[in-house]
């Protein structure tokens, strides 16, 4: 195991200082909403050392997108960190993401009933295992490069809804959704793409008698979401800087 290099007392000041405005702004976004929102800093491709300066601030919620980085990261840093797992998804990794890591909070990616299949599968090893929270991504911007599941597709939710309703440690906890570039930087009042997550919520909400969260809004949408709805946002660049652009 790597060890941790922790960041510098100038970083540390940087991260807590971001981290306190975007909880500022999520705070003063939500004041009217009835519930509470809640604010997971996405740490991808950032060092260990800068989650665990925000760790001894009292953030407890990361997002992750890269299970060999996820797994890697939860070795190494305290093991009440609940992580967020919110990035694509390959069917062959869902084992290593059940098995490495205890404190898996939350997949935020699901997108077929296959992939809890086999979570639920690795899981079952797990001594003392916890659930994992699961959130089914929904592609509502019905862009290809995207994943999720498609609206005109909704008999494959209700299939993976009622798999994980049996399952043993699966928890169904929301809805996730990523806006497409386009929407967010639109000037309209309403976002199209989480007006539709919102719409689906109350659909399954009413077939299920659930109270789903809303997982959406990002470093550039995460205000507007949560005037539409949502109830957790995630947020990176604006908490821990830009990322190397994807080469
Ligand atoms: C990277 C990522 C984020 C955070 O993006 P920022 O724009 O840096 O806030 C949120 N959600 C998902 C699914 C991501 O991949």
């Amino acid at each position: 195991m790597s060890v941790l290099s922790p960041a510098t007392s100038s970083r540390k000041t940087e991260l807590i200082t971001n981290y306190n405005k975007v909880l500022e702004s999520v705070r003063n976004a939500s004041s009217l909403n009835k519930e509470e929102v809640k604010l997971i800093a996405v740490s991808k491709y950032k060092p260990a050392g800068d989650i665990l300066a925000l760790y001894e601030h009292g953030v407890r919620h990361f997002g992750e997108n890269y299970v060999q980085e996820l797994c890697a990261k939860a070795a190494q840093l305290p093991k009440d960190i609940c992580w967020h797992f919110i990035g694509g998804l390959q069917s062959g990794k869902c084992k290593d993401l059940a098995k490495n890591i205890p404190n898996l909070f939350a997949v935020e990616s699901i997108d077929s009933l296959k992939k809890c299949q086999k979570l639920e599968n690795a899981r079952n090893s797990v001594p003392d295992a916890k659930p994992i929270g699961i959130f089914l991504q929904i592609n509502t911007s019905n862009e290809s490069q995207k994943s999720g599941y498609l609206l005109q597709n909704l008999e494959e939710v209700y299939e993976t809804v009622d798999f994980i309703k049996n399952a043993k440690y699966l928890n169904l906890i929301g809805l996730m959704t990523i806006g497409s570039v386009g929407e967010s930087l639109g000037d309209g009042d309403t976002n199209k793409e989480f007006e539709r997550l919102v719409s689906l919520k109350a659909e399954l909400d009413a077939k299920y008698g659930s109270n789903l969260r809303l997982s959406m809004g990002m470093s550039n949408d995460f205000e507007q979401a949560i005037k539409q709805g949502s109830t957790q946002v995630r947020v990176g660049s604006k908490i821990f800087g830009s990322r190397p652009s994807k080469a």
